[in-house]
């Protein structure tokens, strides 16, 4: 079953959230076969993305690093478990890059997320200058290296989301998708329940070349997954 997820980052109002959802719903009826949709909002509006007839569930795109306790601003992955996240998202780039957060910061989330029964959606890539440098697949090896304290045998989601491809309009080409694809498999293959996404730049119109031309499992999708309409076309693809 192919796996997409929408990343909304930090977009949509409660409001906004049960429109999207309303729609979603009346455009993919009994769901669309074949396809898992995931929808990942920001926690204040995890309510109104839920879907009752659970044709999506919802992932939420952060996680505290500690399992509890004195840290104001944090929310515990018990907590979004609780709220009904099936997934998290885990060392996004972007929370890598503007929040600081490192390889023992991103196992610790790693292991709060087991322990609160998550299933996490790992998030690695490279840079443009890594890439240029010809270290993309030393760069997937050092931040796979992160999963190696998380246990085999649960399942495991990892996005391969090269930088320079997220919301730059520049998405990675279909053989460079599949080619980290297999780097990671390769990297991960002790793994007993894996599946590898592709995210950066993802549109209904690239959604099919790139699942068509590389064996990736799915998408996780920011920019044109704010409109319900998009997110359908690219699962539909
Ligand atoms: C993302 O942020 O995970 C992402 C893939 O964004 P976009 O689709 O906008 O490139």
């Amino acid at each position: 079953m192919k796996l997409f997820v929408a990343n909304w980052k930090m977009h949509k109002t409660h409001a906004e959230a049960q429109a999207y959802a309303a729609e979603l719903g009346a455009r993919i009826g009994n769901g669309i076969a074949g396809r898992e949709l995931v929808l990942a909002p920001a926690f204040t509006a995890l309510e109104e993305a839920r879907d009752a007839r659970g044709r999506w569930s919802l992932a939420c795109q952060n996680v505290a690093a500690e399992l509890a306790g004195p840290f104001t601003g944090e929310v515990s992955a018990a907590m979004a478990a609780d709220a009904g996240c099936r997934y998290a998202i885990v060392g996004h780039s972007e929370r890598r890059r503007y929040f600081g957060e490192d390889a023992a910061m991103l196992a610790r989330k790693l292991a709060c997320c087991r322990a609160a029964g998550l299933t996490p959606i790992y998030c690695l890539g490279e840079t443009a200058d890594e890439r240029d440098a010809g270290l993309t697949e030393a760069t997937l090896v050092r931040q796979a290296e992160t999963l190696a304290k998380d246990p085999v045998d649960r399942p495991l989601v990892v996005a391969y989301e090269p930088i320079w491809a997220i919301g730059t309009g520049r998405a990675a080409t279909p053989a460079d998708a599949e080619t980290a694809r297999v780097q990671l498999a390769g990297v991960l293959s002790a793994r007993r329940q894996l599946r590898i996404l592709y995210g950066g730049s993802v549109t209904p119109e690239n959604a099919a070349a790139l699942l068509s031309g590389s064996a990736v499992d799915g998408f996780l999708i920011g920019g044109a997954s704010l409109i319900a309409a998009g997110f359908e076309a690219i699962a539909r693809a």
